[in-house]
């Protein structure tokens, strides 16, 4: 494929790279990368070793210390060009996320544009990393606080976003004076390698140390655990499962480093008697079959009221019924595959658990089989009528299941039952009635991280700060003052004048 080509994806890759030297370790196991929509393998990984990982930390460590003197807004200028590389390499970098991880030819340039976004964000943030300045309480002194970098940045990053996740933390982080150290998720490491070859280029051009961005790909078992336990690391963004995210989050927190998680979701679409049915209809569909279900923020629960839950039921099933489920490189396909046959059986597992607790598949369920789906990573969507506290629908299943969900009463009962979960991402309200919307978004409304009006719980523009409270693990990256979390806060007292005045009016004769 010439888009693999032009990215400088090979047959074989090795998969840790300091900066600009990829090393050359061939024995530390490999990963074989098959397409989930065609089934073809398109490239082999060499996966680091343990040394190998040291020689990276060593040269993010030396790194950080030119790099942290560099003044923000010339960092920000390395990223302006990153940015401007990006912007070259759209087309065949959408084309290998699309091919690597299933999403839709559109969506994968969406994440690459995203990357883009996040690059324009940094540049101008890099003039605006402000601290406040407060009043002293002594005479002839100023106070204020003032943010400096933390050092190496670790990202470790979901297979559904192989490179955008990377890019709201490490071009946040670069601005911010750390260096950047990046683990993908081992499902999609090509997408990583190409987005690390693109960025070596402008380190190279700007003469620039080894060690400002590197990468490795490994196993979570060694090289994950060394990363989490490594006192070199002061701040890791861990984007992933709730599964993962808690072990992570303990032992991160066991040395006191810090954490960004950024974990599972179990979005909820609310529906009241005043919802625009029509607004509603495309940001449902989007919502919970865009990546084949596989967002943190999918539509997962629609919340609907009895009186209209019928209507909308038929609505929803008839427009399943027009999707094209196929190869996502076609952009007249809607949905394409989900990643491995591991997420197409935990799609069935689940469908056999909404049985077993009573509720109803309405439509789809199916894994497709034929020509076209050799891959044997396709399914039909599936819509079912369920009760909100079945085991099943508390969980997140990363596959395309839409749950319904019928609520009587008024809206404060459809925001008990979409707050009725561990999960807290995204959440949104469908209504044209403003003391519903209001509810939703008041003290009393929403639980999560992110919460819409009349628009879908699905994607998040890059400019609001993104992340969950409860078990998505709290962590905000991307935009706002997102980028505090990746430097430290110092307070500083300036006495100017001729006196020591102690704390608490204590007085020494001295
Ligand atoms: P995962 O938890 O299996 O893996 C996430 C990352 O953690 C991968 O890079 C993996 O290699 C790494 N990892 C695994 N074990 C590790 C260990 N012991 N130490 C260090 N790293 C380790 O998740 P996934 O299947 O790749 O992604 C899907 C999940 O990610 C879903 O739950 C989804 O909701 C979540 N997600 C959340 C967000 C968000 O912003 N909240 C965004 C995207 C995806």
């Amino acid at each position: 494929m010439e888009f693999l080509k032009t990215l400088g994806i090979e047959e074989y890759n090795y998969g840790s790279c300091t900066g600009r030297e990829w090393k050359k370790t061939d024995t530390a196991g490999k990963l074989d990368i098959y397409s989930p929509g065609s089934g073809d393998k398109i490239a082999t990984v060499y996966q680091a070793s343990e040394e190998d990982y040291e020689q990276i930390v060593k040269k993010a460590s030396e790194a950080f210390l030119l790099w942290r003197d560099v003044p923000a807004p010339k960092r920000g200028e390395i990223v302006r060009q990153i940015g401007d590389e990006l912007r070259k390499y759209k087309d065949p970098l959408g084309r290998l996320v699309s091919y690597e991880m299933g999403k839709s030819l559109q969506e994968g340039w969406g994440e690459v544009q995203e990357m883009i976004d996040i690059c324009d964000f940094a540049v101008g943030l890099s003039r605006q990393l402000y601290g406040l300045t407060m009043h002293s309480e002594r005479p002839d002194h100023r106070m204020y606080e003032q943010w400096h970098p933390l050092g190496i940045v670790c990202t470790i990053s979901a297979f559904n976003f192989p490179v955008a996740v990377w890019s709201w933390n490490a071009m946040l982080a670069a601005v911010c004076g750390d260096v950047n150290l990046w683990k993908p998720s081992s499902k999609v490491p090509l997408a990583a390698i190409a987005v690390q070859k693109i960025v070596a280029r402008v380190i190279e051009a700007n003469n620039l140390p080894e060690g400002v961005f590197s990468l490795i790909v490994g196993k979570g078992s060694t090289i994950g655990e060394q990363i989490l336990n490594d006192k070199r690391i002061p701040l890791i963004s861990l984007t992933g499962s709730t599964r993962v995210g808690k072990h992570a989050n303990s032992v991160i927190a066991g040395r006191f480093g810090k954490a960004i998680m950024e974990l599972g979701g179990n979005n909820a679409i609310i529906l009241t008697e005043n919802a625009d049915l029509q607004l509603a209809l495309p940001a449902i569909v989007f919502g919970a079959v865009g990546t084949a279900g596989q967002r943190c923020t999918s539509t997962r629960r629609l919340i609907i009221h009895e009186s209209i839950f019928d209507k909308i039921k038929d609505s929803i099933i008839k427009a399943y019924g027009s999707l094209k489920i196929g190869n996502p490189l076609d952009i007249a396909n809607h949905v394409g595959p989900l990643i491995d046959k591991g997420a197409v059986k935990d799609f069935c597992n689940a469908l056999e658990e909404v049985k077993k607790s009573g509720g109803k598949i309405l439509y789809g369920g199916e894994v497709l089989t034929g020509a076209g789906y050799e891959s044997g990573c396709y399914v039909k969507p599936a819509i079912c009528e369920v009760e909100n506290h079945y085991p099943i629908v508390q969980e997140e299943t990363f596959a395309p299941i839409l749950y319904l969900i019928k609520y009587k009463g008024d809206v404060k009962d459809a925001i008990a039952i979409q707050n009725d979960v561990v999960q807290g991402l995204s959440s949104a309200i469908f209504s044209l009635n403003m003391r519903e919307t209001e509810e939703f978004l008041s003290t009393r409304g929403s639980d999560c991280g992110i919460a819409n009006v009349n628009i879908g719980t699905s994607g998040a523009e890059i400019g609001g700060a993104f992340g969950g409270e409860k078990e998505t693990g709290g962590g905000r990256e991307s935009g706002s003052d997102s980028w505090r979390a990746y430097m430290r806060r110092q307070t500083n007292t300036i006495n100017y004048s001729d006196k020591i005045p102690l704390a608490q009016g204590i007085k020494f004769d001295l």
